[in-house]
């Protein structure tokens, strides 16, 4: 991935997340010196398999595994401090030390408790299908300009003050809501009490670090969470997530300059899959969905969740490429396929009849758009010991191939198992 002329290169989901980010993220991070999560918080689940062990990371970068790398949690990420400190327990726990190289953006928003009281709340009239970590509601704080910032922790009667001004608010909010639950500020305050001498000598101005590791030459990788159809304003809203997936959301996010980027790669599932409600067009119903679910282990690493499963919608890629800008794509679960004897590529859809190419903004459109399908030859052999293309079954590398033609972007990576060494560098 880097060399004399990548520097700087984000992997970001190129379909409704949980394309297996965590992993490719974990490969190339290897060679990496700095690795920045830039936004999402706590609701993202990235599972990385190294072999000996299986860590599932929710607030922490991926690259954290790798122990010469730093790791950094940008101002564009909500953070949940007590899931943050949970994970670095268990990573001390199991002999990985992070403290010297984690850092967290002094701009960084917090995610706390009242928060999660009013996600609770939400989800039971919303049905946006929430993970219920209080995410949303910390993105609202945000855009509403009453945020509380990791940077704030440093200040303790500003803190103090804002903090009241807030569960007050909280508390009337759920009253209005319906809602017997309140916000305790005596709680959040001891909260937060305890949290900050953890919190503050990890705070920093995260965008800077990354601006000075690149004007020395190294290598900054910028690590997405959930996925390009899940981004506020390019996804299928309002069945998204409350911040820009995508790679503008990424330079936003990291703190840096969009010229920066000299690589964007879109991680996606050889199918299609999708946690929550909304359209999917590709979606399999019925046994077939039942295949791909436990064949591709389909439930979510975050909540179990199991996940609406169905084929590979090259319209959603190309729409991907193009909103992302993707310099090559990552094939992630090509071995799930490995018993089917058919496997059907939704190249484009029809909607009321006629040709439909591109991804309708309007969500009643793309719920009743009808997938064209190409059924391609299964390869019936397991995938899983490859490690160069060669090595795949010829129906394996056609499927590849097809996929790369319809999505208009290079495949530069094919994962075939859960293992950090089960991939495949084009
Ligand atoms: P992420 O959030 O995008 O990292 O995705 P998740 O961690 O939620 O889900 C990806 C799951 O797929 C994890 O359990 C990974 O270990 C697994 N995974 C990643 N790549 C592959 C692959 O090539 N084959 C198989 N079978 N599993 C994979």
């Amino acid at each position: 991935m880097f060399g004399p002329k990548t520097y700087c290169a984000v992997v970001l989901g190129a379909q409704w997340g949980d394309e297996g980010k965590g992993k490719v993220v974990d490969v190339l991070a290897e060679e990496a010196d700095v690795v920045v999560r830039y936004q999402g918080g706590a609701n993202a689940g990235h599972t990385v398999d190294t072999g000996a062990t299986e860590f599932i990371l929710h607030q922490i970068p991926s690259g954290i595994l790798h122990p010469r790398t730093i790791c950094l949690i940008g101002n564009g990420v909500v953070l949940d401090p007590e899931t943050l400190f949970t994970e670095l327990d268990q990573l001390t726990g199991q002999g990985i030390d992070v403290s010297e190289r984690l850092r967290v953006s002094d701009r960084a928003h917090l995610v706390l408790p009242y928060h999660k009281l009013l996600d609770a709340e939400r989800d039971k009239s919303q049905k946006i299908g929430t993970t219920g970590r209080g995410i949303g509601p910390a993105y609202e704080d945000k855009t509403g300009r009453r945020g509380i910032r990791v940077g704030d922790l440093r200040h303790a009667d500003r803190l103090g003050d804002m903090l009241a001004g807030q569960v007050e608010r909280v508390n009337q909010l759920l009253g209005l809501l319906g809602s017997a639950d309140r916000a305790s500020l005596d709680e959040h305050r001891e909260l937060l009490k305890r949290l900050a001498p953890r919190l503050l000598p990890l705070a920093a101005d995260t965008g800077l670090l990354v601006y000075r590791a690149l004007a020395a030459g190294k290598r900054v990788l910028l690590e997405g969470a959930q996925g390009a159809l899940l981004d506020l304003d390019h996804g299928t809203y309002p069945y998204v997530t409350s911040s820009n997936t995508t790679a503008g959301g990424a330079v936003v996010g990291a703190g840096i300059g969009p010229k920066a980027l000299d690589e964007v790669i879109g991680v996606v599932k050889a199918y299609t899959t999708r946690v929550g409600n909304g359209p999917l067009p590709t979606e399999a119903h019925g046994a077939e969905g039942d295949r791909l679910r436990e064949a591709g282990g389909e439930y979510g690493a975050t909540t179990g969740r199991p996940r609406r499963c169905g084929w590979f919608d090259a319209t959603v890629v190309r729409y991907s490429v193009r909103v992302n800008g993707l310099t090559g794509l990552a094939v992630t679960k090509l071995d799930v396929l490995d018993e089917f004897a058919e496997v059907p590529v939704g190249v484009s859809y029809r909607l009321e009849g006629e040709p439909c190419e591109e991804m309708p903004a309007d969500l009643d459109a793309l719920g009743r758009v009808e997938p064209v399908y190409e059924m391609l030859p299964g390869w019936r052999k397991p995938t899983g010991g490859a490690r160069r293309l060669a090595d795949l079954p010829p129906q394996a590398r056609a499927y590849l191939d097809r996929l790369e033609d319809l999505a208009g972007a290079p495949i530069r990576y094919v994962s075939v198992g859960t293992r950090r060494d089960q991939i495949i560098a084009v």
